[in-house]
């Protein structure tokens, strides 16, 4: 049972894990921080939050638990303004998407990474963001990545563990770097094809034309494209190594694919065609087994 949670950034992510453990009996009190008043006091009319309070600092204040939820580009300015102002048992953790980033801003605040800091990533979410958007059964049996370091406190490991677990997720724990490199295979690159497609499509010449005849396959695979923008910029600084060198391999990969068709060589296409067919036939396999 958390006594006190602050969730900090009361948007889909934070608002979400308030709803899931109040609606599992695992919290008495949620206070929400964010940078705007007009979304604490929608997030109070929601009942996704108790109370709020909009300085990080006092937010924070006899919480036992805090939940940063933030895009990643403000992470380092909370880590500051809490700084010196948390109780030695609370525990902090926070959902960014990419973890080498927040251990870095945690280790240039604190000079040290905190024993009970447990960095975290929930491998759910959706193309909306915001409080509105948010809702307690969001992280039902989706995965959520823990990366503690050698430091990091066993019992703090635990309280977050349990708290995730009483969402209903599944917790396994992970390397930060190994994290970092298989949300950008599996997460990041995804969202730059979506991204980089209807950007390439949008300031072609004949784009109305081009979106009314587009049919459900183009809306399903550039869903994500209606993600959030600042949090999508946020993760690419983050994880710019890693993106950078899955983009530059798929690149190349697009650019063997343009050749094969320049050449008309049906073997090669079919070669390429069956093996990602495959790949994904064995991943859908998986996942509903
Ligand atoms: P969101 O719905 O836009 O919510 C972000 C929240 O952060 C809002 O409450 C916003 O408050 C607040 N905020 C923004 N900038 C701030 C700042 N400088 N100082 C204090 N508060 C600030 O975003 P989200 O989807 O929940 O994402 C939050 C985090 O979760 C990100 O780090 C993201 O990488 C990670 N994540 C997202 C997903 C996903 O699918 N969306 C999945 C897993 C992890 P105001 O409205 O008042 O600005």
């Amino acid at each position: 049972m958390i006594t006190r949670l602050t969730v900090i950034g009361v948007g889909l992510i934070g608002g979400s894990l308030a709803q899931a453990l109040r609606a599992a009996g695992a919290v008495e009190q949620v206070v929400g921080c964010s940078r705007s008043r007009a979304n604490l006091e929608r997030a109070l009319k929601l009942g996704v939050i108790d109370r709020f309070v909009q300085d990080p600092a006092q937010a924070v204040q006899d919480a036992d638990l805090v939940f940063i939820a933030v895009p990643l580009g403000a992470m380092r300015d909370i880590f500051a303004a809490v700084k010196g102002r948390l109780r030695d048992d609370t525990v902090i953790t926070d959902g960014g998407s990419v973890k080498g980033s927040v251990v870095a801003d945690a280790q240039a605040i604190f000079g040290h990474v905190p024993a009970r800091l447990v960095p975290g990533h929930p491998i759910a979410g959706t193309e909306h963001s915001g409080v509105e958007a948010s809702f307690p059964t969001l992280y039902r049996n989706r995965r959520v990545i823990l990366t503690p370091l050698s430091v990091t406190d066993p019992e703090a490991l635990d309280r977050v563990t349990r708290m995730w677990r009483s969402c209903s997720a599944q917790v396994t724990t992970m390397d930060v770097a190994h994290h970092d490199q298989i949300l950008a295979v599996t997460s990041h690159l995804p969202h730059m094809l979506a991204f980089g497609l209807v950007d390439a499509l949008a300031r072609l010449r004949e784009n109305d034309e081009i979106f009314r005849y587009a049919a459900g396959g183009f809306r399903d695979f550039t869903r994500i494209a209606s993600s959030d923008p600042i949090m999508w910029r946020d993760i690419c600084i983050a994880n710019r190594e890693q993106l950078g060198e899955m983009l530059r391999r798929f690149g190349d990969e697009m650019l063997d694919l343009a050749t094969t068709i320049r050449r008309g060589d049906s073997d090669h296409l079919l070669e390429i065609f069956r093996r990602a067919k495959d790949a994904r036939d064995r991943y859908i396999d998986s996942t509903d087994s």
